[in-house]
């Protein structure tokens, strides 16, 4: 028997220390929060994808009476930066979070189960890594990639 450990190297960033580049993905993020469509959550996401054509794609959850129905910031936001710009590479992704209360976190928000499995394939397709920011209120948290957050990817790459 072999026993073995996955180790995730997390940056912990304030904002302060966010180059002007990180800072303009985090806050695009931030004011995806307030197009966030969710009135039975009341868990407001905002998610930025910067792509290499320079652009940033915004997205935000959006819900639906149908729960199964709506979808997550990052998946609203990788879905449109396919479908836009189909040609672009992922190159970096931010993901924040707002509560009932209407306040960012204390802590970082970070992408669900199916988001990283959506984020995943498009870092594939990028041929690298591609880091993803997770805001708090005060803190930012850093990985270097999105393989980091899901270990044992599946993919057909
Ligand atoms: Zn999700």
């Amino acid at each position: 028997m072999k026993k073995f450990d996955i180790n995730v190297g997390v940056t912990e960033l304030s904002y302060d220390e966010l180059t002007p580049e990180e800072l303009e993905l985090v806050n695009a993020a931030r004011e995806a929060t307030h197009r966030a469509y969710a009135p039975y959550s009341h868990f407001y996401v905002g998610a930025a994808i910067r792509l290499d054509n320079g652009v940033i794609v915004p997205g935000s959850n959006q819900e639906n009476a149908a729960f199964p129905s709506g979808t997550c910031a990052e998946r609203s936001a990788c879905y449109y930066a396919g479908a836009r710009y189909p040609e672009a590479r992922f190159k970096a992704i931010a993901v924040t979070a707002r509560g009932a209360d209407g306040n960012e976190l204390d802590e970082p928000a970070s992408p669900c189960g199916a988001c990283r499995q959506a984020l995943v394939e498009y870092e594939h397709l990028a041929g690298h890594d591609v880091p993803v920011y997770m805001a708090a209120r005060n803190k930012i948290y850093k990985l270097d990639s999105v393989s980091a957050l899901l270990p044992f990817t599946f993919t057909e790459f």
